[in-house]
């Protein structure tokens, strides 16, 4: 296996005093972790380090990452009832595993993931309120963007209320020249999609990418902790195959795409129905005026041959049906 490739910054940003989130680098199993953590100094941080401690240990031992994942949740309940950190501590993960050229990216909360290779795709979906609301077309794009309750998540590691989490995964396979970005909201909440991918645009290491955003979120306000990994496709990855092949898709769009092509096909199904009635109609409108025509009277040749028209005066139509 070659060599990884990756930048890494964590950052406390402008306005906090204490950086809450943690991150994991372990390039020789192609695993890397952000995690953000909540409930403030003495929580956040203690969270956000048994998240990434506890799903480190977890893989390195064989298990998967949503195994990994879950064990976190348990682990960060576990200390909050040990009074280590605070009761109700909370974080959210974005987890990677590469393994060669195919990676498996899962998630628990708003921290995200995304594919650059040029252009940008995000491809984790948020467990938040706002994402939420999305979904249900309660909110435009646009009014997401600026909604007061942007940083409220449906699920965090360590929610009392919650027995499990729901981790959602991603997989998917890295080509030559592609990069994955994790980060926290910290990013996100500072740049839109469209900045994140103006930032990279203007290449160089990954080292460079990463501290370039983090530095563009505090400049843009730098209100929260802001961490940043990215990994490159490793020296081995094929060239990037052409449309209509291989691409990652999570579970939520999966399900969207299902729906949506059910959709389409009951809509066809009711554009046949309504194509074959017309047809039907017109085969009979068709046949009647047919039936009218054949039934014409031939027309008698007049006395000294003269030659006949060929087409016959109409009589009135009520003569046909007396
Ligand atoms: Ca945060």
């Amino acid at each position: 296996m070659s060599e990884r490739v990756y930048g890494a910054v964590t950052d406390t940003g402008r306005r906090r005093e204490h950086n809450e989130d943690s991150h994991g680098l372990s390039p020789e199993a192609g695993l890397f972790v952000v995690s953000d953590g909540m409930g403030g100094h003495q929580a956040g941080e203690v969270a956000s380090a048994l998240a990434v401690e506890t799903i480190t240990k977890a893989v390195l031992e064989g298990q998967s990452l949503e195994e990994a994942i879950s064990q976190a949740h348990q682990a960060i309940l576990e200390a909050g009832r040990q009074n280590l950190g605070v009761r109700g501590m909370g974080a959210t993960v974005v987890a990677l595993r590469l393994t060669d050229i195919d990676y498996e990216i899962a998630w628990v909360g708003d921290s995200r993931a995304y594919l650059w290779d040029g252009s940008l795709s995000r491809l984790t979906r948020d467990h938040s309120l706002v994402q939420r609301l999305l979904d249900e077309g309660a909110l435009t794009p646009e009014e997401a963007r600026n909604h007061p309750n942007g940083s409220v998540i449906t699920q965090a590691l360590g929610a009392l209320e919650l027995a499990d989490v729901k981790v959602d995964t991603v997989r998917g396979r890295l080509y030559a020249g592609q990069k994955l970005l994790l980060c926290s909201d910290g990013l996100t909440s500072e740049l839109e999609d469209d900045e994140i991918a103006a930032y990279l645009g203007q290449g160089g290491q990954a080292q460079d990418m990463a501290e370039r955003l983090v530095e563009a979120a505090n400049q843009h306000g730098g209100r929260d902790n802001t961490t940043v990994i990215i990994v490159d496709a490793p020296s081995g990855a094929q060239a990037r195959p052409g449309r209509g092949d291989t691409r990652p898709i999570n579970t939520d769009a999966l399900n969207d795409v299902i729906g949506q092509s059910k959709k389409a096909r009951s809509k066809n199904a009711i554009i046949a129905a309504v194509l074959i009635i017309f047809f039907l109609l017109a085969l009979a409108v068709g046949g009647w005026l047919w039936a009218q025509f054949a039934a014409r009277p031939a027309p008698e040749p007049e006395e000294g041959g003269a030659p006949v028209s060929s087409v016959a005066p109409v009589k009135p139509s009520n003569q046909y049906f007396s």
